[in-house]
């Protein structure tokens, strides 16, 4: 059988759902095709924090692409609201970040990009936060930051896609691209040819092996996440906490999350003990009250990690109609809606609007194998 569609996506994550919204937007008739669920993977396994950790860490294009993010998220989840009636659930409160030791460079980075990020003291923290265990004389607050829990956010993009029009080809895998020359034709899947002048890989911690067979290496690596979810009740935890890069996230039903790992260990989606007790351990440390609560769940997820931080976004060099989004890391949540529209507006030939582009072209490091 050979579909055909004007714009063929292939990944089903935050990022190609996002991406395949903007080109249905602007009038594109689109198919996504996932080997398993929408948003079943990275992005269902994150944790839905709307910044960068440690954002003074990263490198200035990414801080305009998250800003971007950030100021749209409103409007996202109100139109996604409207379209679908389910609620992704934003939630404004805020985050804390104890390890004061940066905070010199932290506020440098605030005053120069123009973010809402604040020194406190004891008593503020104990304010903001009054379940905390031992308290640090001093932390750093940015009580713009909010979050969104993914699998909520995951149901609306579908719902929204559906209603827009984009067909969902689910369990379907793509096993090549097609291409005459230098040119994409479209991609052969484990359900037949799907024919389409323009293809976007955007298959997270696997895009790599999607454009080897063109002799193209993108320095896009499996990066395992894990996190354990605790059964605690409204209150426990008020705020986004985070130390020693482990963070806990207070969802609005009570539920807390507690993550991550940082593991480069290959297509391991496996969980271990380790990681159980380590995260259950900074978890306690932040509130201790949480050792009264069961851990209900504990999971692992993929993250697409990529060399120097920024993902790419944009024409894969050397084969007209192929564009990439992916590499985003930690952070795809958060720059999902900015990476959207830069690629959408690329692929439509438009001025981008929404960051330079040049710092995401991926022919940095989208290079022959
Ligand atoms: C534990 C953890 C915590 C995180 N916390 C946060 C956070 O707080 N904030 C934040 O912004 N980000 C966070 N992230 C990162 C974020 O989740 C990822 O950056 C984001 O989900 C990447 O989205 P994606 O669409 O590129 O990849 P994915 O969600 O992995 O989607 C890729 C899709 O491509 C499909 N696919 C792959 N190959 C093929 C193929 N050959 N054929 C068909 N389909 C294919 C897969 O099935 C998959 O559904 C976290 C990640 C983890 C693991």
């Amino acid at each position: 059988m050979k579909r055909t569609a004007d714009c063929l996506v292939i990944g089903g994550g935050i990022i190609g759902m996002l991406t395949a919204r903007e080109l249905a937007a602007a009038g594109r008739e689109v198919m996504i095709v996932d080997k398993g669920h929408l948003g079943g993977e990275s992005t269902w396994a994150g944790g839905g924090i709307l910044s960068p950790l440690y954002p003074w860490r990263y490198p200035a294009p990414l801080t305009a692409l998250a800003s971007w993010g950030q100021r749209h998220y409103p409007s996202l989840i109100e139109a996604l609201r409207e379209a679908t009636g389910i609620d992704p659930q934003w939630e404004p409160s805020g985050l804390l970040i104890l390890d004061a030791d940066e905070a010199a460079r932290a506020l440098q980075w605030a005053r120069a990009h123009g973010q809402d990020l604040v020194q406190i003291d004891g008593a503020e923290l104990a304010g903001l936060e009054p379940g905390l265990g031992p308290r640090p004389g001093r932390a750093l607050w940015m009580p713009g930051v909010a979050h969104v829990r993914n699998p909520r956010l995951i149901k609306a993009l579908r719902r929204a896609l559906e209603v827009m029009g984009v067909r969902l080809c689910e369990g379907v895998s793509v096993n090549e691209l097609l291409c005459v020359g230098d040119r994409t034709r479209g991609a052969r899947t484990s359900a037949g040819c799907i024919s389409a002048p323009q293809v976007v890989v955007a298959g997270g911690a696997w895009s790599a092996s999607l454009v080897t067979g063109l002799g193209l290496e993108t320095g896009i690596e499996p990066v395992r996440g894990q996190m354990l979810l605790f059964a605690a009740r409204p209150g426990v935890v008020r705020r986004i906490v985070m130390q020693d890069g482990r963070y806990l996230i207070p969802r609005r039903d009570g539920h807390v999350l507690a993550g991550s790992t940082v593991e480069y260990v290959g297509f391991d989606k496996s969980v271990t003990r380790a990681a159980r007790l380590s995260l259950h351990e900074a978890a306690l440390n932040l509130v201790p009250a949480l050792g009264g609560f069961p851990v209900e769940a504990h999971w692992a997820g993929l993250r697409p990690g990529n060399r120097d931080g920024l993902p790419l976004i944009g024409a894969v060099p050397g084969m007209e109609g192929l564009y990439i989004n992916s590499g985003h890391f930690r952070n795809g949540v958060v720059l999902g809606p900015g990476s959207a529209r830069m690629l959408a507006q690329i692929m439509g030939g438009q001025p981008v609007s929404v960051a330079d582009p040049d710092p995401f072209r991926p022919e940095r490091s989208c290079v022959p194998a």
